[in-house]
């Protein structure tokens, strides 16, 4: 298949694009390189033969009708996206042109190349979202494709807005569109402004580690090779039109997951142990989502997916990833507004 894959240079469309290509499929990445790209994080398969970049903004409606033009995929798999909610708070614009905007141009890019070459029924176009677009969870129960969406954030209420567009280009146009809902990613090439990494990263460095509120919010981790699998098993099993949550089975709060990853530096790192005496408790992000949870059982029964590792392991193979990759992530550090508490506006 030649699939083109939106938003590659960040932290799961690169994973998609390093395991499409070892699957040997034909890849074009487009990617506008905002602040949360980076190109290293597909150095593996630049050079292979079966993989080519397109620097191209989704808002840009005629070079994507161009990329289009020039490459003829057989799918797009689209997860350019805005992505950090903090940042949302403090500057939804770029949420709403990226992500409602953007969305809505690689839909009509998308419907007029599969219109002209005779709207072939094997194409498809799979969008990428998030479960936050369900809202926030009590104590108990599970999002299920059936929940109802109740968007808190400016970045969740941007996503839930492009899913709604791509339910409607399949269902007045026919393009054979894919959703997909994923729970919090985690592993390889996370940008350094997002939890997991920042624990680890501060906590080598000797410095606080901000915990928001409580440090009670659970999320269900997903390992990131876990969720480029089952999205490339959506791409090629999913029924089209229909979506399909993705999750980790890995339900953790916060404060538990930060105390995992110290235990797991205080054993490679034993120098600044005990880590976990890093840990502050921070004000709370505004209206942060209490619980998210996924009921998988249509993605295991039908696509016959189930996450791979445990967040235990995952954790602890992102861990050695850190250490061993400071080359990667240091000069990440120096980018715009990396390391900065972002999100507290009222
Ligand atoms: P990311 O921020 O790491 O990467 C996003 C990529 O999109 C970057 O390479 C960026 O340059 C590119 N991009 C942004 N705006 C663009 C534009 N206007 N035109 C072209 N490219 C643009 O994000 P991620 O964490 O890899 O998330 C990818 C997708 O998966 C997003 O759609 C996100 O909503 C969704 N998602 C993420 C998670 C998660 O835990 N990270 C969970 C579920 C769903």
């Amino acid at each position: 298949m030649k699939i083109l894959v939106t938003g590659g240079a960040g932290f799961i469309g690169s994973a998609v694009i390093r395991k499409a290509v070892s699957l040997g499929h034909e890849v074009v990445n487009l990617d506008a390189l905002t602040y949360a790209a980076n190109l290293e994080n597909v150095a593996t398969v630049a050079r292979s033969p079966f993989y080519r970049f397109e620097k191209v903004d989704i808002r840009d409606r005629l070079a994507l009708d161009s990329v289009f033009a020039t490459h003829h995929p057989d799918a797009v798999m689209h997860l350019a996206a805005e992505s950090h909610v903090d940042r949302s708070i403090d500057g939804p614009s770029d949420f709403i042109e990226t992500n409602i905007t953007g969305t809505f141009n690689m839909l009509e890019a998308a419907r007029t190349y599969w219109a002209g070459r005779g709207k072939p029924d094997n194409f498809r176009f799979h969008h990428i979202s998030t479960d936050e677009v369900y809202g926030s969870l009590d104590e108990t129960g599970q999002f299920t494709e059936d929940t109802g969406y109740d968007p808190r954030s400016p970045y969740s209420a941007s996503k839930a807005a492009s899913d709604h567009l791509v339910r409607a280009w399949g269902e007045t146009y026919g393009l054979p569109v894919l959703l997909t809902n994923c729970s919090n990613n985690y592993g390889p090439y996370h940008f350094p402004e997002k939890l997991i990494p920042v624990v680890i990263i501060r906590a080598l460095s000797g410095e606080s580690i901000p915990i928001y509120g409580d440090g009670g919010n659970v999320r269900d981790w997903l390992y990131v090779e876990d969720h480029a699998d089952a999205l490339l098993a959506v791409l090629e099993k999913g029924a089209v039109g229909r979506a399909y949550n993705i999750g980790g089975e890995n339900e953790v709060k916060n404060i538990d997951l930060v105390h995992t990853i110290c235990a797991e530096l205080d054993t490679l790192r034993p120098g600044g142990a005990p880590h976990n005496q890093l840990i502050t408790f921070v004000p709370d992000r505004p209206g942060h989502d209490r619980r998210y949870a996924i009921d998988p059982e249509r993605i295991r029964t039908e696509i016959g997916w189930r996450p791979s590792v445990t967040v235990k392991e995952g954790l602890a193979m992102t861990v050695r990833w850190y250490l061993n990759n400071e080359d990667w992530w240091r000069p990440l550090l120096a980018r715009q507004g990396v390391g900065k508490r972002l999100g507290v506006k009222p």
